[in-house]
């Protein structure tokens, strides 16, 4: 085989099937709009619902709950493919969310909500981050008060994902604030539309990913009935994110691998045609040697991502594995994407060429989810 076709271990004829298919319809219905997405700071509404007609949602849910019914293999697909076409979609936070019902939800609550989460008709966020609490999630102060059989919430949450379409809030509260850190915390599933005392901001001006949105949202006296808690016991909230955290974070190396190649390839098409000297950049031997370095790093990355995955779908990944993932890969398609920017020259800082565009929607990587400086924490107590 080629040294350029290596393909995955978790990679089977119904998952190119599978590819092919997604490809088809990002590449049809979503990359000719992202000028527009990205102008208007976020997608088109009907998005969602067209996203989960051609199936690209909650590809690694059972299909008894409305899902693809695939494995990981599935969802990294379906973001290998996003990142191919430069396409920022929030679908990995609603299958992380449709994650977080299929482990602590009641069968009533996986039954409402994760059908309509595949099929678009309900779009999900997960908001734990506040104004002044990111990294520190102990120190969350949004609060939900017992009345009855509701739950009042007060509070604020920011930089939350998706939130402009979102009806359906995975929202991070402290349900006994008399309680010391992480056993004050629960999970309650906000359902929006319509919800006295709910508010979102309008989309936050990001310096990339500006096709997709984040916002800020708020909380004033909302009423939520506690039969939408989370895993059936207050004070679970923290446990249950820590469990769950290492699959967003493993989509987030799914991401960053795929963007680092699609670098890789953008830009080598590039020197081999841009002049300089009267020969292509590609004939210098430092355009050569740096791209053979950021080839060397994307497959290295590469390979250890899809030790990751195979492991995952075995059910056999540890936090420190994921943790190492997130911090590496996302470091390295950082800087993988830097050098491609330098080979492109001025044109590499120009926001119409891809790769500046990626330059700039890459950074947050090493920020969100845990920051690569909390995942080196992770990775320092597994030592
Ligand atoms: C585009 C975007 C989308 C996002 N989407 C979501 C979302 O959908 N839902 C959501 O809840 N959140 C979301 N976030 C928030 C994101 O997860 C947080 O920004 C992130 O966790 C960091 O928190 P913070 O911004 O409060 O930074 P801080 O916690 O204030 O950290 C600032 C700096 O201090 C460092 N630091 C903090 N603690 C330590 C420590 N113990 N040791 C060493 N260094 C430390 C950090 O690494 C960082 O470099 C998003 C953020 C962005 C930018």
């Amino acid at each position: 085989m080629p040294f350029t076709a290596y393909e995955s271990p978790w990679m089977n004829d119904e998952a190119r099937m599978f590819r092919h298919s997604v490809r088809q319809f990002v590449e049809k219905e979503f990359a000719p709009h992202q000028a527009r997405w990205r102008e208007r700071r976020g997608p088109d509404a009907d998005a969602w619902v067209r996203a989960g007609r051609a199936g690209i949602l909650l590809a690694d849910v059972p299909e008894e709950f409305g899902g693809g019914g695939g494995s990981f293999a599935h969802e990294a697909v379906v973001l290998e493919e996003l990142a191919r076409a430069g396409v920022h979609f929030g679908c990995a936070i609603q299958s992380t969310v449709a994650h977080y019902i299929l482990a602590y939800g009641t069968e009533e609550q996986k039954r409402r909500w994760l059908p309509r989460l595949a099929r678009g008709e309900r779009v999900a966020a997960i908001a734990m981050t506040e104004p002044g609490a990111g990294s520190d999630l102990q120190a969350i102060r949004a609060a939900a008060r017992r009345d009855g059989e509701h739950y009042v919430i007060n509070g604020s949450k920011t930089f939350i994902t998706n939130a402009s379409h979102a009806d359906l809030v995975c929202l991070a509260v402290k349900t006994d604030p008399k309680l010391a850190g992480m056993r004050a915390i629960s999970l309650v599933m906000v359902e929006t539309r319509e919800l006295a005392g709910y508010r979102v901001g309008r989309p936050l001006e990001k310096i990339g990913m500006h096709g997709q949105d984040t916002c800020e949202i708020f909380f004033d006296e909302a009423r939520v009935p506690v039969a939408n808690l989370l895993g059936g016991a207050e004070g679970r909230g923290f446990a249950q994110m820590m469990e769950q955290l290492p699959y967003e974070r493993l989509q987030i190396g799914v991401g960053a691998v795929a963007s680092a190649e699609q670098a890789v390839a953008i830009t080598t098409r590039y020197v081999k045609e841009r002049k300089a000297f009267g020969k292509p950049l590609f004939d210098l031997q430092n355009t050569r040697f740096k791209l053979a370095e950021c080839m060397a790093q994307a497959r290295i990355g590469r390979v250890f991502l899809d030790s990751c995955i195979v492991r995952l779908i075995a059910g056999e990944l540890d936090e420190a594995s994921t943790a190492l993932a997130k911090y590496w890969l996302t470091e390295t398609q950082c800087r993988i994407i830097d050098e491609c920017v330098q080979l492109h020259g001025g044109y590499g800082y120009m926001s119409e060429y891809p790769i500046a565009r990626m330059w700039a929607d890459s950074r947050v990587q090493r920020i969100y989810a845990g920051s690569n400086e909390i995942m080196k924490e992770l990775i320092a107590w597994s030592l």
